[in-house]
């Protein structure tokens, strides 16, 4: 009877060492600091770290880093995700939120799932057109969303949708780039686009088995006299001025959350006002809660906690929707459970996750709208004039912050935090915006401040760094200048390394403590998303989706963007996997191309048309095809574009829809002939400009 057992079990053994251990995604997997083979979420896990145990690859080996294998996209454009992998398999989600899942050791295609988010998109697609960061995973439920504000849950063995709800009201203008978190069997989701006409931002939380409605959270407050949802809300009311709830209000949560374990809350970062400036938004002045906040709510019941609010009555964009990331830290002998947050408005703060105290705070990139935060108030100091209260302004960070969506890593190992770090200036003017009538238009950008996007980006305006950065003392350890801007998201591993890609194609792996580059690879196309590391039958992966775009690279892009090359869809986009030994061709993806703007001969620029196609440019167009019509490689660059030159093939794209399929290019069948006509004469003058200062670059 013994020796049967025995037998039966050593049996059992031997299949189950054929296969992989089928590893349930739950809060204890979710919470699991210590095993390496999975990626199982945005963050890696509950943490945010982006912090790999995996040691295979370290500071030595890395040089035996190579391709094992890539797997060619050529339908996508933006690739900006993060993937998943469970148990050898890896799931990512691509342009327009196109699923795959890949076996990971080898890139073979198991299934693919369309959402077929350009027909269910329309009007959305003018403001984050491809856009899309990345899913979700719960006890084999895949968990996607799309640009029209749709969460579908999909089994994760075929990609068959399990269900499918829409989180969004699709009457306004709100869209979902961004990744949805699982936690305790609901889903969280954000959204984005106040910014793009009236709306009030909020989240929401789904259940996983059904997709219904568990709890929602609004960001800021409605209109008193219709009653608040909660005491939060009542409490947000008395931070505004004003008729705010006309224009919505804003502060939507489109990146940065976070699910906290250890209090079971939920971290937000939340978003800027709409519109931008506070003078039209709330005129009497006020903090206007809770934009630019880092918010704690309860997971379970959606109810506010605490809140820590980063820009008090902000007016520069300076939302507080990049990542919070968990850590333990020792703060002055006590250990503390801290949350680590670099907005974009320069300042690194460190944050007691048990009440959401300030613990300490310093700036990490140059700053001038503030000389520093305040240690007893928590509140930043001003500087005089910073709020172009005097007229025009040149501020330090600029809309795109000193740190965008692109996510940071922090290694408990090393103790420091890696941020992709810009340092990039804007003119706030609004001396011509007219503040008691101002209206934003339904699905178009109006801040109500002048940002000059009608112009060029030019080269070197802007710098940008890999900064590692200790959150213990609030001050840098190293860094390594990197040119231009929008450098990717970062990951740190056990091995001391940490990869990162950015904007001229070089994929690197850098020592932890030193920042010394010890590996590289050119990828042949610019790099927006961040890589994952991953272990299959012993042996460690590291993957990097390559596909250049999101909406910065377009709107900050400009030539300083565009000198690199990275075209619309003249390079191939790729899912590439590295490991040691790793001896698979690179692809060919196509060579750099720098559009080159048509001048007709027989076109003449009427400047008072150019100055009309301007705004409207600004408006509708800047979004996808780049600032001062130079396209950073997101959308195609119009200047090069043979379409405009035909007022019939212009109108047939712009206002008939011929390019909505397969290309998403959206509809504006609102636009007048007269309209379209200026905006041909603002493209031909942004052409001749472009054609000129490369006749003048060529000349030198
Ligand atoms: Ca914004």
């Amino acid at each position: 009877m013994k020796l049967f057992a025995c037998t039966c079990a050593l049996v059992l053994i031997a299949a189950v060492s054929h296969v992989h251990a089928q590893t349930v995604v739950d809060a204890k997997a979710l919470s699991d600091q210590e095993q390496g083979a999975n990626w199982l979420a945005y963050g890696r896990n509950f943490y945010e770290q982006r912090y790999s145990p995996l040691t295979q690859i370290d500071t030595e080996s890395v040089a035996k880093l190579g391709l094992q294998w890539s797997m060619p996209l050529p339908d996508d454009h933006s690739l900006l995700g993060t993937p998943i992998v469970v148990d050898g398999v890896m799931y990512f989600s691509g342009s327009w939120s196109v699923t795959r899942a890949v076996d990971a050791r080898t890139g073979k295609l198991l299934w693919e799932y369309d959402p077929e988010s350009i027909k269910h998109a329309g009007d959305r697609l003018r403001n984050m057109w491809d856009s899309n960061r990345g899913l979700a995973y719960w006890k084999g439920t895949l968990v996607i969303c799309t640009i029209d504000g749709r969460l579908i849950a999909l089994d994760a063995k075929t990609g068959k949708p399990r269900w499918s709800t829409q989180t969004t009201d699709p009457s306004k203008p709100l869209y979902i780039s961004g990744h949805p978190k699982v936690f305790r069997g609901l889903v969280f989701i954000g959204n984005g686009g106040t910014e793009h006409g009236a709306a009030r931002g909020y989240v929401s939380a789904y259940h996983i088995t059904s997709g219904k409605l568990a709890w929602k959270w609004y960001v800021v407050p409605g209109n008193p006299a219709d009653g608040f949802e909660d005491p939060s809300q009542e409490m947000a009311a008395e931070t505004w001025t004003g008729e705010w709830w006309k224009l919505g209000g804003g502060g939507n949560v489109w990146n940065g959350i976070t699910y906290d374990p250890e209090f079971n809350q939920v971290l937000i970062g939340t978003g800027n006002g709409s519109p931008w400036n506070r003078k039209v938004r709330s005129p009497g002045g006020g903090d206007n809660l809770f934009l630019c906040s880092v918010v704690a709510l309860d997971a379970d019941t959606g109810k506010y906690k605490w809140h820590y609010q980063t820009v008090p009555g902000e007016t520069w964009d300076y939302n507080s929707s990049m990542d919070i990331v968990l850590a333990d830290l020792e703060i002055d002998g006590k250990p503390v459970k801290a949350a680590l947050h670099a907005p974009k408005n320069g300042f690194f703060y460190v944050l007691d996750r048990s009440d959401g105290k300030l613990l300490s705070t310093e700036a990490f990139a140059k700053v001038t709208w503030a000389t520093g935060i305040d240690p007893k108030t928590g509140r930043p100091i001003e500087r005089e004039g910073a709020r172009y209260e005097d007229g025009e302004e040149l501020i330090w960070p600029s809309p795109f912050g000193a740190h965008g969506w692109h996510a940071m890593s922090y290694s408990p190992k090393t103790g420091l935090a890696y941020i992709p770090k810009q340092e990039i200036p804007a003119v706030f003017n609004d001396t011509e915006v007219k503040m008691v009538d101002w209206r934003s238009p339904y699905f178009t950008l109006d801040p109500a401040v002048n940002m000059g996007l009608d112009g060029d980006v030019p080269k070197d305006v802007a710098t940008s760094s890999l900064l590692a950065w200790d959150p213990i003392r609030q001050t840098k350890v190293w860094e390594v200048a990197q040119p231009e801007f929008w450098n990717a998201g970062t990951m740190v591993t056990a091995g001391d390394l940490v990869f990162q890609g950015g904007v001229t194609g070089e994929f690197a792996a850098y020592h932890a403590r030193t920042g010394e580059k010890l590996w590289s690879v050119n990828v042949g196309s610019g790099i927006s998303a961040p890589p994952i590391t991953y272990e299959v039958d012993g042996r460690q992966y590291v993957s990097l989706l390559v596909g250049f775009g999101g909406a910065g690279v377009s709107v900050a892009g400009g030539t300083a963007l565009a000198q690199f090359g990275w075209s619309y869809r003249a390079q191939e986009r790729q899912l590439y996997t590295f490991a040691l030994d790793g001896k698979a061709p690179m692809p060919k993806v196509g060579a750099p191309l720098v559009p080159k703007p048509v001048v007709p001969a027989d076109f003449k620029i009427d400047s008072g048309l150019a100055k009309k196609g301007a705004d409207l440019y600004v408006g509708q167009c800047v979004w996808c095809h780049g600032s001062g019509a130079v396209s950073g490689g997101y959308g195609p660059d119009l200047r090069a574009s043979p379409v405009p030159l035909s007022f019939d093939a212009f109108k047939a794209v712009v206002v008939g829809g011929a390019k909505v399929l397969p290309y998403g290019m959206p509809k504006f069948a609102d636009l007048r002939d007269d309209e379209l006509k200026s905006l041909q004469h603002y493209l031909r003058q942004q052409a001749e400009a472009g054609a000129k200062a490369a006749q003048a670059a060529a000349a030198k």
